[in-house]
């Protein structure tokens, strides 16, 4: 199932194989992929999970990096293989910057929640935007902002890899693929599994408020593994189970005030979505409040 916000973690576009194809011609010739790594409104953590990652010097054989704004004066101003961005849409910068990323690149890949479902960031369409900027900005004439909305909204998006940071082992496997010209595998599997294959003692049974039975996986149950509850960064599965979630934690005694406000956290956007589709109410008032 495809949610209206684009969810599916790897959006197959018509052409994907045609790029893929192309993407092992150019490996058998020994030609190095064209990528760049670029940000919209976002913290920079995405973009400095790869930056710091120990495992991405091992794909240099085979990739060029030749632009990262970020760190980098001088970068390619044409053509990628591969663009990877960070971040979401919160203003009409960002919603140009993410076309013209489109416009110059075969495959985009958007990593972090931000770009796949608005992340933290999203809290503020269900807020007021005035209020929310001058609480934050001096001034607030140039922002020209804009609901938040993952880069799917506006672009199409050939690979979505969520978190909060987004994890470098998975993006690395997943430009390993794409190095190789074969599809990206990516799980669709709750943090739940993970957690079952490192043998995790499960918080949620201890008592913990973990949203991981909820929660698309791919993080290797980073979190949970360290003994911290799931907060639900990857956003939910797509066949997420609200009512049943929300009533475990009631049972465990959670107050339904908290648990909304934790199901909202990090993917307010996605969990208000399904908690349309599934009939849930929430309590707490939740009003979208529109704005460009
Ligand atoms: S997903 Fe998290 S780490 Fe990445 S830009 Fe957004 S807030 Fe920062
Ligand atoms: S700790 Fe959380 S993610 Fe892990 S098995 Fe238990 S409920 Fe699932
Ligand atoms: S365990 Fe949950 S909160 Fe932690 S990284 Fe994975 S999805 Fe995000």
């Amino acid at each position: 199932m495809k949610t209206k916000l684009g969810q599916d973690i790897l959006c197959h576009r018509a052409d994907m194989n045609d790029h893929l194809s192309r993407l092992r011609d150019k490996r058998a010739k020994g030609q190095k992929l064209k990528v760049g790594v670029f940000g919209i409104t976002g913290c920079a953590g995405c973009q400095l999970t790869i930056l710091f990652s120990e495992k991405f010097p091992a794909l240099m054989d085979m990739i060029d990096i030749l632009a990262v704004p970020f760190v980098k004066e001088q970068n390619y101003k044409g053509h990628f293989d591969i663009i990877i961005l960070e971040g979401l849409v919160s203003s009409k910068a960002d919603k140009e910057k993410a076309e013209e990323l489109r416009a110059r690149c075969d495959l985009l890949m958007c990593i972090g929640a931000c770009a796949t479902h608005g992340c933290v960031p999203a809290m503020k369409n269900f807020m007021n935007h005035p209020e929310v900027e001058r609480a934050v900005y001096a001034k607030v004439d140039y922002l020209n902002s804009l609901d938040a909305t993952p880069v799917s909204k506006h672009v199409p998006v050939d690979i979505e890899l969520p978190g909060c940071p987004p994890d470098a082992n998975q993006i690395y496997a997943v430009l390993t693929d794409l190095v190789l010209g074969r599809p990206p595998r990516i799980t669709h599997n709750p943090v739940c599994v993970e957690c079952v294959k490192r043998e995790v003692d499960c918080l949620l049974l201890q008592g913990k408020p973990c949203l991981g039975p909820i929660t698309v996986g791919g993080c290797d149950a980073i979190c949970t593994a360290a003994g911290h509850e799931c907060m639900g960064c990857r956003g939910p599965t797509d066949d997420a189970n609200l009512p049943a979630m929300i009533q475990a934690l009631q049972d465990q005694g959670y107050k339904r005030k908290d648990i909304e406000n934790r199901l909202h956290t990090y993917a307010s956007l996605l969990v208000d979505e399904q908690a349309k589709m599934q009939g849930v109410k929430w309590e707490k008032k939740l009003k979208r409040k529109k704005n460009g």
